[in-house]
């Protein structure tokens, strides 16, 4: 296949050794281990996008005046390449994720990067690491990082005028190495994630940093997750660090926050909503108050709740804490939370049809 962009491949003079690679497959973590390569483009005002390459995976030399390192102008994607029975590997909505990244590019002032470069730069990486892609036994897959960065050494507050865009790819298990034991969740109260006008809806490493504070309280608290309210009225449930989140009630709704500007739209969020009336529930896309959380769960008209993300896919949330109590939403997967899992899980895998045409063959 010709790409419409003319990437330069540079292969490793020192790839890692077969034994080690499959060393590393077998048991992969998450986040933990890298491929060979890497993808590398550059912009400038005047050159706009150029030099799209794949080098072998090497640590950036930065100036320590580079302006990301102090302004935190930076973006990333999440996706992953999935291993077919068959041995061909697959992209799951990648275009969703291009588009993403341009919405999350314009929010921080970076350039757009066209939704062609971005796919190339994806099918370039994957196909000269293939041999890193697991067998899908066990959801193993190739984890794959897009992120884009001012690299202008400067120090005044403006948007970058030279900006890198890079790919890196990590093998990867299952995210939360339980399997598919239900997460807990603390509810953050002191801190919220984004307010209206902020950057909540743009995949910006910001947003990560300052989840940590909250995360780690929620640790404190023997929780592994941490789940933030809107920040007007502190009232309705809005997400997680990283991931959405879904409440299924009794009469088979699932219900979803709406996208409220303050809320990062998942692919996963959206793929669970067009699944759900052919897998026989009604979607919904409206508030939960933490009040109707509780009492939901306490009155039995809320009988699972999850979270979703490409990462972890879709996880079953157990409980619920808050300083001063807790709330049990189910010591095991429920029922439709397995179900809508297993559906995305197998049209990801190959092992469903593909009927709205979200695979994308890369090799
Ligand atoms: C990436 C992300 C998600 C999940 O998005 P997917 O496209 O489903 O992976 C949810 N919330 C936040 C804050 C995220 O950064």
């Amino acid at each position: 296949m010709t790409l419409p962009y003319d990437i330069a491949v540079e292969q490793s003079a020192a790839p890692v050794s077969d034994e080690r690679r499959a060393e590393i497959l077998a048991d992969p973590g998450f986040g933990r281990y890298f491929t060979d390569h890497m993808f590398v483009a550059d912009w400038t005002p005047e050159q706009r996008w150029h030099a799209p390459r794949v080098t072998p995976y090497a640590p950036f030399s930065m100036d320590p005046a580079s302006s990301v390192l102090h302004y935190a102008q930076q973006i990333f994607e999440g996706m992953k390449a999935y291993r077919h029975p068959d041995g061909s590997i697959w992209a799951f909505r990648p275009e969703v994720n291009a588009v993403r990244f341009q919405r999350s590019a314009a929010r921080m002032a970076l350039p757009t990067l066209p939704e062609q470069l971005f796919i190339a730069a994806f099918e370039a990486l994957v196909r000269t690491d293939a041999e890193w892609v697991p067998d899908g036994g066990a959801e193993r897959s190739l984890y794959v990082r897009p992120f884009m960065f001012a690299s202008e050494v400067f120090l005044g507050v403006r948007p970058s005028q030279h900006v890198t865009f890079a790919v890196i790819a990590s093998p990867g298990g299952r995210y939360f190495p339980g399997g598919l034991k239900p997460v807990s969740i603390w509810l953050s109260e002191d801190y919220t994630r984004a307010a209206p006008g902020g950057t909540g809806d743009a995949k910006c490493g910001g947003n990560y940093a300052a989840s940590l504070l909250p995360q780690a309280e929620g640790i404190d608290n023997g929780c592994d997750q941490v789940v933030f309210l809107d920040a007007v009225n502190r009232r309705d449930v809005e997400e997680l660090g990283g991931m959405n989140i879904f409440f299924v009630h009794s009469d088979g709704t699932i219900v979803t926050p709406p996208l409220n500007g303050s809320i990062l739209e998942g692919v996963t969020r959206d793929s669970i909503l067009a699944l759900a009336d052919e897998l026989g529930y009604r979607a919904e896309e409206r508030s939960t108050s933490i009040d109707e959380w509780r009492e939901g769960v306490a009155s039995g008209d809320i009988e699972e709740v999850f979270a979703c993300g490409t990462a972890a896919v879709v996880t079953p949330v157990g409980v619920l804490k808050w300083r001063g109590g807790e709330l049990s939403c189910g010591d095991q997967a429920g029922k439709v939370t397995t179900v809508i899992r297993e559906r995305l899980v197998d049209i990801q895998f190959g092992r469903a049809d593909d009927r709205h045409g979200w695979l994308h063959r890369l090799v």
